[in-house]
């Protein structure tokens, strides 16, 4: 039984109170003799009553003050904060317990965006991170992940796709985010993205494949900015028997 809201609290409290009565009344019926029952029965029923009902609301109540506080504690763990993506501790805990997984990773990584901060400021510069990260999330599949890398750069995952898919997928990003301009006081602010991509086999380390990724980001850095570029190394996938390509 989880104990969320507080009709929880008061179907715990209701639960362990008519328990506890059905077990001393056994009682009763075990220790005393009939006669006395009609005594005995109504006493410990009340008794039971004005017991276990405010100790279970009070622990009941307890309870879920901490399954509040861990659900709260878990999201911080696990969901950025400014951006509510995947953190980087999530993000790698999730492929560690995939560490067979095979996919395309991508670091993106925002152009210029000091100019950002310094041009409108650091609040400025939060909304159009939290933009960007909204952009990512929403543009890819349910089982791929995004995760806040650190400050103006993200990790995506794409599960199950290959190079090719991989580098279609990168350059829609790019372009969905030079695309989406977003309106901040007054003006319309354009941010680009460079993209490195990388693929990861199922004998590779992820921490490999960022690496890659990294180098990949750079080169499109170097190449201009709001481009993608794709690490070299890697293998279509292999066709498992049974498997269709
Ligand atoms: P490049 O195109 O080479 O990536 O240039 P850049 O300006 O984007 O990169 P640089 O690493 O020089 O600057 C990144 C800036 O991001 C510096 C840092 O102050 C800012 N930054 C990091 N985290 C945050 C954040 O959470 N909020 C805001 N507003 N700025 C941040
Ligand atoms: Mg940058
Ligand atoms: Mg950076």
């Amino acid at each position: 039984m989880k104990i969320e809201s507080k009709w929880d609290v008061v179907l715990f409290s209701l639960v362990v109170t008519v328990t506890s009565m059905v077990c001393a009344v056994t009682l009763n019926y075990l220790i005393f003799p009939a006669e006395y029952l009609s005594r005995t029965v109504p006493g410990t029923m009340v008794i039971v009553t004005l017991v276990t009902i405010p100790t279970c609301l009070f622990v009941g109540s307890k309870i879920r003050e901490n399954v509040h506080l861990s659900q709260e504690l878990r999201r911080l763990v696990e969901r950025d904060r400014l951006t509510d993506v995947a953190t980087r501790d999530f993000f790698f805990n999730r492929m560690a317990k995939v560490p067979d997984a095979y996919g395309i990773s991508l670091m993106v990584d925002i152009d210029f965006f000091k100019r950002v901060n310094d041009t409108y400021g650091h609040l400025t510069g939060d909304r159009v991170i939290t933009h960007v990260a909204s952009l990512l999330r929403g543009a890819v599949r349910p089982g791929d992940i995004v995760c806040r890398f650190g400050g103006e750069e993200f990790v995506v995952f794409l599960a199950d796709a290959d190079h090719t898919g991989g580098a279609a997928m990168a350059e829609r990003l790019r372009a969905l985010v030079a695309e989406s301009p977003i309106d901040e006081a007054g003006t319309t602010l354009s941010v680009t993205v460079s993209i490195g991509g990388s693929l990861k086999e199922a004998t590779d380390h992820i921490e490999t494949a960022i690496q890659r990724a990294d180098d990949a980001l750079y080169r499109a850095k170097n190449g201009g900015r709001n481009q993608v570029h794709m690490h070299p190394i890697g293998n279509p996938r292999p066709v498992a028997v049974g498997e269709t390509s």
